[in-house]
């Protein structure tokens, strides 16, 4: 029996002995996500494909194919170039677009085997932390249906949670896979800048973008990171070291760990049953050997403002494509070509979109350029900075993933700035392009899921999910769910 909180290694097992077959186990979720519709968790659905798919993946199976991921379900976020399938990366402008060809991390995932029900919903171009930016109309939170998952991934984030897929893929740019992990109480990993390639997956800010994955459990995640961390020379910033090996890795012993906790994390503007829970976990992983240490990062209160600046000046520069000549909306009834341009990208954006673009032209401009972007700049320095110095005195940084539990549908749209305030644990962790992954690690007064982010060095993706799945093993917080659905 197939529940919502069943791991990819457990559908494995049972695709292995042969007492479940992809097909079956396809038709399952394509049933709990008719179910589920009205969390609106989903662009695109993919039946006859993926049902094509898992038909191959049973021959295979039966020819004696035993690749550890093969004919396991998972869901993409709509920011993946998906071949021949729908890819509106959330917006408008990209709402007839199908991709000629599939990302790289897409790629991997098929060729492990990997079955692709569907493409999820998310903030528009990834501007966003609840899922309320889509074009295609926000996605609710199972565990309480009149607040939001968070966001950008919020789609990937509720069909994990939710058990419409055992497994979802999802990108991170100041937080977007960490906040939605916590807000849907399941894991989630950003991995290092440069591990797992962006080719393929539509740009929002270059320097900050990662693509990671959505999972029930750490030792989940590790299988499927394990899959989509190599280098690809499609994409220059791709790095070329040793692979990760994190399943592997899992059950090293956290005996010894030096737990670093940064005193920034825990300010005023925390929930304070946030704060309660995550100590609660802190002193989890005492029992379990690790050693907590007080360290700082004195720069944390500056990294929302600097991700603003820098994030919105790639943005405005990623999304000049968009212009209705190569792809997408175009503007009807237009006289000449300045007009068009104009009026397909004010027909095309959504509000927070412009927004970001005016930012980001502004803070590029003469005069401005200095004052803003290479500020910035320097203040992204000293945030990296302050994690190499806060490193020398642990193995790891604990904390929570963001300051509040999910919060109510419409609370924070007309306020950009509360909104932003939302990856003020998260964004400096892209700034300094570390590692970090949420997981589960109880519940707030009003019984909402709440996120332990662990931080690591960079390229130790497989230490974090180490320390994640020690803590799995002995609570069950990774395995509640947000119950019946209909
Ligand atoms: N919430 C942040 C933003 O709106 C982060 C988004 C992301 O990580 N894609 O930019």
């Amino acid at each position: 029996m197939i529940t919502a909180n069943t791991g990819v290694g457990s559908l494995n097992a049972l695709l292995e002995s042969g007492d479940l077959s992809s097909v079956e186990l396809c038709q399952h979720y394509f049933e709990k996500i008719s179910q589920a519709g009205h969390l609106n968790a989903f662009i695109t659905l993919c039946e006859d494909e993926a049902l094509s798919a898992a038909r191959t993946a049973d021959d295979r199976r039966a020819a004696g194919d035993d690749a550890p991921l093969l004919g396991v379900p998972l869901v993409h976020k709509d920011v993946f170039c998906t071949q021949g399938i729908l890819t509106t990366c959330g917006s408008k402008i990209l709402g007839n677009y199908v991709s000629p060809y599939d990302a790289t991390v897409v790629s991997l995932l098929k060729r492990a085997g990997m079955i692709t029900l569907g493409k999820t919903n998310m903030d528009e171009f990834a501007m966003g932390s609840s899922t309320e930016h889509s074009y295609f109309k926000p996605t609710l939170n199972p565990w309480d249906t009149s607040r939001v998952p968070g966001g950008s991934s919020g789609g990937s984030a509720v069909a994990v949670s939710a058990g419409l897929a055992p497994a979802a893929t999802g990108t991170d740019t100041g937080g977007s896979i960490r906040q939605p992990a916590a807000f849907c109480g399941i894991t989630g990993i950003k991995p290092s800048y440069g591990r797992v390639s962006r080719f393929g997956l539509i740009a929002f800010a270059s320097s900050l973008d990662q693509a990671g994955v959505f999972a029930r459990s750490a030792a989940d995640t590790a299988l499927l990171l394990d899959a989509i961390a190599c280098f690809d020379p499609k994409d220059s910033t791709s790095l070329d070291v040793a692979q990760a090996n994190c399943h592997e890795r899992l059950n090293q012993s956290i005996k010894g760990l030096r737990v670093g906790v940064p005193k920034e994390f825990f300010d005023s503007g925390l929930q304070p049953d946030i704060g309660r829970v995550v100590h609660e976990a802190l002193a989890d992983y005492q029992k379990l050997g690790a050693q907590l240490i007080d360290v700082e990062l004195p720069n944390s209160s500056k990294a929302i403002p600097s991700y603003y600046v820098i994030a919105p000046a790639e943005a405005s520069s990623n999304l000049s494509r968009f212009d209705g000549v190569r792809y997408g909306y175009r503007a009807s009834k237009t006289s000449n070509l300045q007009q068009m341009y104009r009026n397909t990208r004010s027909e095309g954006f959504g509000a927070e979109v412009r927004r970001r673009i005016l930012i980001g032209t502004y803070v590029l401009s003469h005069g401005y350029y200095d004052a803003y972007y290479v500020k910035a700049q320097k203040i992204r320095r000293l945030i990296a900075q302050d994690y190499e110095r806060a490193f020398e005195q642990c193995d790891i940084i604990m904390g929570p993933t963001t300051p509040t539990t999910a919060f109510e549908l419409g609370a924070k749209t007309d306020d950009p700035v509360a909104m932003y305030l939302n990856d003020i644990y998260t964004a400096s962790v892209n700034l300094a392009g570390l590692p970090a992954v949420s997981i589960p690690c109880g519940f707030d007064n009003e019984g909402l899921p709440v996120g332990l982010q662990i931080i690591g060095k960079y390229l130790e993706e497989a230490k974090i999910l180490n320390v994640a799945h020690q803590i799995q093993t002995c609570t069950d917080y990774h395995q509640q769910t947000p119950g019946d659905l209909t």
